[in-house]
């Protein structure tokens, strides 16, 4: 089972001290960065596009065609921004592949901002983690102390600078032109688009903005070769990934596969369900995307037989629910997260997120009625697409998922007037077991 396992970005997270440039160079790393500085710009372009990487951060476009958008006869200066900014529920791939090798990353970073013709990069990472801003910026300056930062990097006439930016802590900031707003000093909402970032980004200048993870899978494409990349996976979705395997297995953590691995063989290699317990209902790519069932354990992980089953392939933060969770109460969580969350820039969102809660709150103590389900369906009916950006969206995605999988355990809330699943407000999870 373990062959199923592709670990590169993951590899040297078990090595004594890995997070250090002399682990990290002990294992071949920089050796893609010497190669790198020896080919043509263009050439390392046409590399990562013809491996086929796909953006990891969630939406899946191709990472070397965002490259190519950025205008070189634009005299303005170029940027790199790695959104590093993870915070949504379920999402946990980017912080330990920082904290283990913050290397692969910063690597990363200089060979992409050389493709790009950037001298200026940027680091935005989720402020609370506090841990993850100190490892990020003492590898930086190894690096720059190594020459592989700074003017001039060994002797290719090539510079570059690299900043960490810790945020401040909004959801919000994960949307790269919000992030780019809270890079600038200002608070952190959605702009409007056109212009896109390639051609009027930070400052106004061309800029590239990539998920860590994207970024990270670079130093492999151009040491290994995009053919060898591109071997794994399926037909449209290349490569490996890792997929962060949480809730109700024996085993969760960091799994890395290549796309097209089903969530069958994720789950065995997590070592199986808790003992005793079946697969009710879970996440493919943080709580975002719509529910799936167990109906769905045998499909390939990628972007498109995920997208076919009316999901999407997202982070791929597989949070798994086993038959004891009420999926009411999960969904209420999450909504409770986007109301929280929602910066509050465009009326459907902002005032949407709210109904929406409240609604559901009311149906999760017992206390609605049937048609709350109509409304709460109205409801997303009226964020999804309206809103000013995919956090709207996203909100609606458990919400309209959950009650096409689960109306019937909504309805048993109002049944038994409270959750089913409450030993302590109902007697049914004590007598039947679970409504799944
Ligand atoms: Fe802000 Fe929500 Fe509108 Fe996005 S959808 S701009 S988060 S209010």
């Amino acid at each position: 089972m373990t062959d199923m396992l592709t670990p590169v970005l993951t590899a040297n997270w078990g090595t004594d001290r890995s997070w250090t440039l002399e682990a990290y160079e002990a294992q071949g790393g920089y050796a893609a960065l010497a190669k790198a500085l020896k080919m043509k710009q263009d050439d390392v372009i046409t590399a990562v596009k013809d491996s086929g990487l796909r953006g990891r951060g969630g939406a899946g476009f191709p990472t070397g065609l965002k490259w190519s958008f950025i205008p070189q006869d634009n005299p303005k200066p170029k940027y790199l921004v790695v959104n590093a900014d993870e915070s949504e529920p379920g999402t946990c791939k980017d912080i330990p592949l920082m904290m283990a090798s913050p290397h692969t990353l910063v690597e990363g970073v200089i060979i992409s901002s050389y493709a790009i013709r950037a001298n200026h990069a940027f680091i935005y990472v989720r402020g609370e983690v506090l841990h993850v801003v100190r490892r990020l910026q003492a590898a930086v300056r190894e690096a720059y102390a190594a020459g592989h930062l700074g003017k001039n990097i060994h002797g290719s006439g090539y510079d570059l600078d690299l900043v960490i930016h810790a945020g401040a802590g909004a959801y919000i900031c994960g949307e790269e032109t919000a992030l780019l707003d809270s890079l600038e000093g200002r608070r952190g909402q959605p702009r409007l688009r056109p212009p896109f970032p390639a051609v009027a980004g930070l400052y106004a200048s061309p800029t590239v903005i990539n998920n860590v993870e994207s970024i990270a899978s670079v130093p492999s494409i151009i040491d290994k070769g995009a053919d060898w990349f591109a071997s794994m996976g399926t037909e449209k979705s290349k490569g490996y990934v890792i997929y962060s395997l949480s809730g109700h297995v024996k085993k969760p953590g960091q799994y890395e596969a290549p796309l097209g691995i089903t969530l069958r063989e994720l789950i065995s290699l997590g070592g199986g369900m808790r003992q005793g317990h079946e697969l009710k209902f879970w996440t493919p790519g943080g709580s975002s995307t719509p529910l799936l069932t167990a109906e769905h354990l045998d499909m390939p992980l990628d972007y498109e037989a995920v997208g076919a089953a009316g999901s999407m392939l997202g982070t791929r933060a597989l949070q798994i629910f086993d038959e004891t969770t009420c999926v009411v109460r999960a969904v209420l969580r999450w909504t409770e997260f986007y109301k929280h969350e929602s910066c509050g820039k465009c009326t459907p969102c902002r005032e949407g997120t709210w109904w929406l809660a409240q609604v559901l709150t009311r149906l999760e103590k017992g206390q609605g009625t049937e048609e709350d389900l109509d409304v709460l369906l109205d409801q997303c009916e009226n964020i999804l697409g309206r809103a000013f950006c995919a956090l709207g969206d996203g909100a609606t995605s458990p919400i309209s998922s959950s009650i096409q999988h689960f109306r019937d355990e909504y309805l048993a809330h109002l049944t038994h007037g409270g959750c089913p699943f409450d030993p302590m407000t109902s007697t049914v999870f004590a007598q039947e077991g679970a409504l799944a």
